[in-house]
């Protein structure tokens, strides 16, 4: 598929405000680019370097009439496909570094690198970018480092930021980009575009859809790796161990995840999800009609296992282990002991069968 701007799903508002910066001449020289993981961040980030380097933005442009101008980026031309390959001499992409439990950081190192090479002229492009992904694992000393250029950035250097949130950014940085906030897609999109575009199967696509939290990346990702739903089958049936298990089958569990220091925070976002469910289902939202057609209820492939569940517990019950599962989660990305947060958190999980 040619890398151009339909090439993004569900932010056309974002897409014809960065065309339309190009066209009118109003390029910014930072933007922040804000939204969930996998939402589209760097896709769009790299769309709008392609969309500035694009060799026929030039030479189209200047042979024909505004009419029937080409809309860049091409997806075709050596610069295109040489930011598609994040190859470009021009165009850096930064990421943040991933730690043993996938916790990301930025250092300062990373930033002087580039900052050396901002302040070199461009080699073949009209403009040096820098796509920053991830800037709130920036650490504050790279955050300060960064912040003299971000106020006075070298004349045709571009600064492309992208962040979960612009408030986990230091106001410092946030208040001197433009910021394109990037919103989760709704289900009924994602399965659209996964049937119509990536040619998913309709079931998968439907069940992926409502796995996706929004984030079409994530999902395009999912139905490319069987892998992906396979982790989720299996720490959903670890889920179900821990609460029909008794103590000693919990702490037994608890040992064995503990040894997996790196899946445990993706091991519970997938519970934290499992645990939503239940609290929608407890609280009666599909009684209220919202879980009717699934829209409601994430982990749709486990309705009837929900719905049974939801009958055994109260929302108190399912409210609690929600909140404390979100609260392991924190722990953990406080560098708790996994076996104990594991051991705490088995603690509060009410059991599917009673005591004896
Ligand atoms: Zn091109």
């Amino acid at each position: 598929m040619p890398t151009t701007w339909n090439q993004i799903v569900g932010h056309e508002w974002a897409v014809q405000l960065l065309a339309g910066a190009i066209q009118h001449n109003r390029v910014g020289q930072s933007y922040l680019i804000t939204g969930p993981e996998q939402v589209g961040k760097t896709t769009l980030a790299r769309l709008f370097a392609q969309a500035l380097t694009c060799a026929e933005q030039y030479s189209v442009s200047s042979k024909q009439s505004p009419g029937s101008r080409l809309q860049p980026p091409c997806g075709q031309c050596r610069a295109c496909a040489l930011i598609a390959a994040d190859r470009h001499p021009d165009v850096r992409l930064v990421k943040p570094e991933v730690s043993g439990r996938g916790k990301l950081t930025l250092k300062i190192e990373h930033i002087r690198e580039l900052l050396q090479d901002l302040n070199l002229k461009a080699y073949e492009a009209r403009y040096k970018i820098a796509i920053l992904t991830r800037f709130d694992a920036a650490t504050t000393g790279a955050a300060n480092a960064f912040l003299k250029t971000l106020e006075e950035p070298p004349a045709n250097v571009i600064l492309l930021l992208t962040a979960l949130d612009a408030d986990a950014l230091l106001p410092t940085i946030s208040s001197r980009c433009r910021t394109i906030a990037l919103r989760p897609l709704s289900p009924h999109l994602i399965e659209q575009s996964l049937t119509s575009r990536w040619r998913v199967p309709e079931s998968e696509a439907h069940l992926l859809a409502h796995l996706a939290d929004g984030r079409l990346g994530w999902a395009v990702r999912a139905a490319a790796h069987t892998a992906v739903l396979e982790a989720r089958e299996t720490r959903l049936d670890w889920l179900r161990q821990a609460v029909d298990g008794d103590r000693v089958a919990r702490f037994a569990l608890a040992d064995k995840l503990s040894r997996k220091p790196e899946e445990l925070p993706a091991i519970l976002q997938t519970w934290l999800s499992w645990w939503r469910d239940l609290t929608l289902l407890t609280q009666g939202a599909a009684r209220n009609g919202a879980g009717q057609n699934g829209t409601a209820v994430t982990n749709i492939d486990r309705q009837v296992e929900l719905t049974n569940l939801a009958r055994v517990w109260t929302a108190a019950q399912t409210l609690t282990s929600l909140k404390q599962t979100n609260l392991a989660l924190w722990q953990l990305e406080r560098n708790a002991n996994g076996r104990l947060v594991l051991e705490n958190l088995f603690l509060t999980y009410p059991r599917t069968t009673r005591e004896r």
